[in-house]
């Protein structure tokens, strides 16, 4: 069994085995011809379940052909053009690369003394990005596994940092008087990191968006007089800079400078929306992001990284100690004053992948500025699938987009009862995934079923939107037409 630990006497065994999944890989992306196959869970349940997990193939060969079967050969792939749903991003080559070189390493970035060169080059980033944002020279940051991670460890240090001086939550009704100020179409992560955090669950204030789906400064300045009025404390703002159904980015600098009127804590969830830090055309999108306190970016949503890589990012970096705590055996406060860069002193977790180095690789191969047209290219194409589908008597188009995605619905024009309309473009999503043509995602507007794309893929084309946007009209007809059968 020792010739399975990666050493120096498996050195060989090492570059053949992962040639050869890398082989299996390539040839799978090169004759994908589908997003998907439309595989059932009823189908592939069985498949999975039916492995003998206590026996063991002992051949690596027969193991990748095993998983061909039971997940490379039906697996979603969003490389394919036709892949218009969620906001997961085709990857990048150097990315995938730095992947392959982590894992091997296996570098836990913790402690330095588990980590060396792998410290220093995530912290160079966190400052590298820092700087795109424009936070200042107080800057600091850490990455995180997601949006998610991020959002929570940003809103714990504002909490922290609400915190009535020496007051503690337990001597005070402090807890449940604060008030998180978002827009009512923010990631649910905001309401999710308030339960763990312990606030109470009137604590996330939706704050309303316009028909361009971006917050109303008018209603959150009267949010945040009220709040006051009422003896509440408003510990959190959490801008969107990309929301995940529309893409709008909230007004930044109207937000910043009603947080500086309150002295609230300033959050800019830039999941989403980080890709335009290295955009060579939309970077003013973002102005007003460097007045925030925190800022969370997902490169694995818009820097074309894999899972997953992402960072919060603070403007005080002194106020990433509400995260700290020492174990003697791992990050002594003696290593605080011996300045030994610890970076688990900075995160909620502690193993952690050295995700930077992905990035690192992609700067250095690529460049920031070709992570960026990319990015532009993919707005680009939304601003063309707008046009086609607001002159499109077909389809209803929510709201012209900001970055890349389209939230439309079909309307037949023979059929009026919303109920029917909603049920059509429901079906269309349905046997579109079914048929492995293309994937696309759907949300609700105002009650209704509305379907859409998220445009993450360069390659994907107007071609292919014109393509997808008839199979959905297809799907929607055959369903409204069978149903009507039944009817009469
Ligand atoms: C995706 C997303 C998140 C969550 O990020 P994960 O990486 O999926 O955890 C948070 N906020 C916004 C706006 C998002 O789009």
């Amino acid at each position: 069994m020792r010739s399975h630990l990666l050493n120096d006497l498996t050195a060989e065994h090492y570059r053949r085995s992962v040639t050869e999944g890398v082989e299996r890989v390539a040839d799978r992306l090169a004759t994908t011809d589908r997003p998907f196959t439309g595989v059932t869970v009823d189908a592939l349940a069985p498949r999975i379940d039916g492995i003998d997990l206590d026996r063991p193939l002992h051949d690596t060969t027969a193991a990748l052909d095993e998983l061909e079967e039971l997940y490379l050969r039906d697996a979603v792939y969003f490389h394919h053009p036709r892949y218009l749903a969620h906001l997961n991003c085709p990857v990048v080559i150097p990315a995938v690369l730095g992947e392959a070189v982590l894992s091997a390493v296996n570098s836990s970035l913790d402690t330095w003394d588990q980590s060396a060169g792998g410290t220093l080059i995530e912290r160079r980033l966190i400052d590298w990005t820092a700087e795109r944002i424009g936070l200042g020279p107080a800057a600091d940051g850490v990455f995180t596994s997601g949006g998610t991670q991020s959002n929570l460890q940003a809103l714990l240090l504002a909490r922290e940092e609400a915190k009535p001086e020496g007051a503690g939550w337990e001597a005070s009704d402090t807890l449940a008087r604060l008030r998180i100020l978002t827009s009512e179409v923010s990631h649910f992560s905001v309401r999710k990191s308030a339960k763990l955090l312990g606030l109470s669950p009137e604590s996330v204030v939706a704050v309303p968006v316009g028909h361009d789906r971006r917050m109303q400064t008018v209603a959150l300045a009267h949010e945040l007089e009220r709040c006051t009025r009422d003896g509440l404390i408003p510990m959190a703002v959490v801008a969107t800079a990309g929301t995940t159904d529309f893409g709008s980015i909230d007004p930044l600098p109207e937000i910043a400078e009603l947080c500086a009127q309150y002295g609230t804590w300033m959050h800019v969830d830039a999941a989403y929306g980080c890709g335009l830090l290295v955009s060579p055309r939309r970077r003013g999108l973002l102005d007003g992001i460097e007045r925030a306190d925190s800022v969370t970016v997902d490169y694995h949503k818009s820097f074309f990284q894999p899972v997953s890589s992402s960072a919060v990012l603070v403007r005080d970096a002194a106020t990433l100690r509400h995260a700290t705590y020492h174990a003697e055996y791992l990050n002594p406060r003696s290593a605080v004053r011996e300045r030994i860069p610890n970076q688990v002193d900075k995160s909620l977790q502690t193993t952690r992948r050295f995700d930077a180095l992905k990035l690192w690789m992609t700067l250095r191969v690529m460049g920031a500025h070709g992570i960026g047209q990319l990015f532009d290219e993919v707005c680009d194409l939304a601003a063309e699938g707008w046009e086609l589908l607001a002159a499109d008597p077909r389809y209803d188009v929510v709201v012209e987009p900001q970055l890349s995605t389209l939230v439309f619905r079909y309307i037949p024009s023979a059929v009026t009862d919303p109920a029917d309309i909603d049920r059509a473009n429901l079906h269309a999503r349905k046997a579109l995934f079914a048929s492995g043509d293309a994937v696309v995602a759907g949300t609700k507007v105002a009650g209704r079923h509305y379907l859409k794309f998220t445009l993450l893929n360069p390659e994907t084309t107007v071609d292919d939107i014109t393509a997808v946007l008839d199979l959905i009209a297809g799907h929607a007809e055959q369903y409204l037409g069978e149903s009507l059968d039944r009817a009469s």
